[in-house]
Order: C-alpha cells, then structure tokens, then sequence
C-alpha cells in the first residue's frame, strides 16, 4: 500500500509495535521518566534551546495555542495566506477577537516577503505575523528565514504553522527568531494521529504573561506547570507517546540533515517524475516543497476517478484538491517514512492510470 496523502502518513513498524504496549499512569513516575527523555529529543528537532510541549491534539490546536497563549483580542495580526491552512490560522486569530488583515497570494504562489514589508510598514504596530511554513493544499514552502527577519524588524512576533515542514524541511527555530512553531504527529514525524507538538520562545513567554485571549485546555502556564512534575494538564494520548518516542529515535538515528535530504531526493523524483508525464506543476520549482507535490489535473482528467482507480487497483492513495482547487489538481505526499523507491512505485501506478481516467471527448 502507498498511503501518500499529506497526512496520516504511514508509521514504521516498530513505532506501531509502540502502541500495542500496556497503559501507564500518566501521573506516575514511567509516564514522567518518558516526557523526560522525549522532549530533549523534540528540542533536537526543533533545532530548540526553549521550551517544547505535547499537546494531545490535531495540528489545528497547536495552531490555536499558538495564538490564544500569546495575544489579546484587539491585537493586529498579520495573516499571511498562500492556501487553505492560511487561511485556517488568519480565521483561529479573528475567532478569538484579533484585529486580522489578511496579506493573500494566490494559490501556489508562495508569501511574498516584499508586500510583508509593506504590510508592516503600513501597520508597524502589529503584535504577531501568521507564517505556514509548508502549505499543503498548495504545495509551497514559503521563506520563513526572510519573512521572520522582516517581523523582528519591525518587533512583531513570529507564529508559524509547520504542521507538515518541521522534521522533515530544515527549520532552525532559534536561528530564525521563530516564536511559536506548531506540529502535528501524523505529518513528517511518521506517528499516528492525535499529538501536537509546538516550541515557546522567550519572547512568546514574555507575550503570554500579558495575552488576554481566553485559554484553558491549551494553557502554556498549565502546560509548563504539570512539564516540572512530569506530566501534562490533561490525560495525554500515552499511545501516541510511546509512538512519537520510537520515531524520534529513527529521525535522530538517521541524521535530521540526511532526513532533509532524503526529503529533497523524493520530491525531486516525484516532480521529475510526473513531468516526464507531460504533467506541469501547481507551484513555481523555486518554492515547490519537499513534502507536498501539486500537481496541475489536464482538463479532461478526472481526478477522483483516478483516485478511485489508483486506490483500488494499485493500493495507492493520493489526495484531491482543496476548496478551489477540488479537480483542478491532485497531491503526492512524500513525507514522513517514505523513500524514492516508494516514489517510483507512486509513479509508475499513475502513469498507468491517467490515460484511462481521462473524460472522453
Ligand atoms: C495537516 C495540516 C494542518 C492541520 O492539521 P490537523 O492535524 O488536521 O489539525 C495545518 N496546517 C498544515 C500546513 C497542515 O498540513
């Protein structure tokens, strides 16, 4: 099977084995000597010297953290959107009563890091700038380096949506300045559903000392309280724990520089690939990301009947488009556990069916 769909992404076995272990009290001491060997090896990820939380959630609520932990309704936030999560973290922000422009692109056009500058210097009093990392309805990896630097110029912020970049496309959070970094389990981090994990700055506790949007399940305080005795507010998925523990371990054990590069290597073989099929690309190849292919449907493809086709008869599931780009485009997720060889599979598989999912003129 090639479950190749920007997420749930397929687990190793032996982060599946994890999960078949007996429960442990989440409020005993094997649950705390655990969060206390695990979150040095998220901070390893995150390329983090400042605080690392796991949230039992979607990606949606590390989103969400992000923003009710560090602002106050009334606060201007600057959106940017290139795509659907976009446009997801802008609508989290005006939920909880920020003052939110939106700076859009279109699709598969990725932020443009100029019209941020504008943005700030027409409104130089924004608190925070909403970044995605990788947009996976679109495809694009946005220069988060160059909008962050943009951000501390103007001493905003930097909240980013790396649900499906972070463990897989570099992203050096103390490096760039980045303030609050959201993840999730079932991305790039090859772990079942249900986690998400999100880093802290200094300045983004120095922000929640003063944010005043109402927060309770997803408190950093809370949070930060129960880390020092070992545990987490609420009864934590332990699971999904076990899970994220063993797949931690392979990521550091393969090296995240050559987790990165065999990420580069399976979307540049997947963007060959279907090229070489006459296919074109949703995304400019200087932003395409290393984790989401977009690639544009013909007219007369259809693209659920290829789905079905490659879903029944070869065992391979890609996903659709989004919102507006529902028939327009499909996607090949190539994150997480997953090889150039299961690209070539995925490849092979579509270079059969397309010509027979074609609508007949
Ligand atoms: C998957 C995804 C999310 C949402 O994650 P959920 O786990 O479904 O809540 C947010 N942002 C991006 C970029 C994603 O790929």
């Amino acid at each position: 099977m090639q479950l190749r769909i920007p997420g749930p992404t397929p687990c190793h076995p032996r982060v599946l084995e994890a999960m078949a272990r007996q429960m442990i009290d989440h409020r005993g001491k094997e649950f705390a000597d655990m969060l206390g060997r695990l979150t040095p090896k998220l901070k390893q990820i995150f390329q983090t010297k400042g605080d690392v939380f796991i949230i039992t959630s979607s990606g949606t609520g590390g989103m969400e953290a992000a923003i009710v932990n560090t602002l106050s309704p009334g606060d201007k936030v600057l959106a940017t959107t290139c795509g659907f999560f976009g446009d997801r973290f802008a609508e989290i922000a005006e939920t909880y009563g920020a003052q939110v422009t939106r700076l859009t692109f279109d699709m598969g056009k990725p932020v443009d890091p100029e019209a941020v500058r504008r943005a700030f210097q027409a409104a130089p009093d924004t608190k925070a700038i909403l970044v995605t990392h990788n947009e996976s309805s679109t495809g694009v990896t946005n220069d988060v380096k160059t909008i962050a630097s943009i951000a501390k110029e103007f001493g905003a912020m930097v909240l980013v949506d790396s649900v499906s970049g972070l463990s897989s496309i570099d992203l050096p959070i103390d490096e760039w300045n980045l303030d609050v970094v959201a993840t999730a389990s079932q991305k790039g981090w090859m772990t079942p559903p249900g986690l998400a994990m999100i880093s802290v700055s200094q300045t983004a506790w120095q922000a929640h000392a003063k944010a005043k949007m109402p927060r309770n399940y997803f408190d950093f305080t809370k949070a930060r309280n129960f880390f020092e005795k070992g545990q987490t507010p609420w009864t934590p998925a332990v699971p999904v724990f076990f899970a994220l523990e063993v797949a931690c371990d392979l990521i550091l054990a393969e090296g995240l520089r050559n987790v990165f590069a065999r990420h580069a290597r399976c979307a540049q073989t997947a963007r060959e690939g279907v090229k070489a099929m006459g296919l074109t690309l949703l995304t400019d190849p200087k932003c395409a990301s290393n984790t989401v292919t977009a690639v544009n449907a013909p007219p007369n493809l259809d693209v659920a009947r290829m789905q079905k086709i490659l879903r029944e008869e070869f065992q391979v599931y890609l996903a659709g488009g989004q919102g507006k780009l529902t028939g327009k485009i499909f996607r090949i997720g190539h994150l997480g556990w997953v090889t150039e060889n299961d690209m070539k599979e995925v490849l092979a598989a579509l270079a059969k069916v397309i010509p027979r999912a074609m609508i007949q003129a």
